[in-house]
């Protein structure tokens, strides 16, 4: 298991810091549970704008396996994540940020995980039931049938 990184976000963006790994993806915790295999590359990037704003750059790439809902085979899944996130202080800052074009913001307290952070992204970039497109499940057939 990869061990958890924890960091003052504040510090990692007002020092413009990075963090990288490449891992397969049952090194971490809660995605190990969701995909059959793969290797995942992930980036995290601390950055200042000219507002004396900060915000996390995060990537992650790389490809999955996942088990398909309609057939229960495997299935690969790509993963492309390029996202932005702000650091807002408060709720109130939060909303304030998330509410402007373009905009991703997370609420960050005095530590934050990255592998936690990146796992997150992971989970919310996946389909919310993964499958096969309409009609193309490599084992035809309805699967009730297949016992
Ligand atoms: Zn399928």
């Amino acid at each position: 298991m990869l061990q958890a990184i924890e960091v003052d976000p504040w510090r990692f963006c007002r020092e413009r810091r990075s963090w990288e790994v490449r891992s397969d993806v049952a090194e971490f915790p809660r995605l190990a549970r969701e995909f059959t295999q793969g290797t995942l590359f992930c980036r995290v990037v601390g950055r200042t704008d000219q507002r004396d704003g900060l915000s996390l750059q995060v990537t992650v790439s790389g490809e999955v396996g996942l088990i398909c809902q309609r057939c229960l085979g495997d299935m690969s899944h790509v993963v492309e994540i390029e996202r932005t996130l702000h650091l807002a202080r408060s709720a109130a800052e939060l909303e304030r940020l998330d509410a402007l074009p373009d905009s991703d913001a997370i609420q960050a307290g005095e530590t934050l995980s990255l592998v936690e952070l990146v796992e997150d992204e992971v989970l919310l970039s996946l389909p919310l039931a993964a499958m096969h497109p309409e009609g193309k499940c490599p084992s035809a057939g309805n699967p009730i049938f297949k016992e």
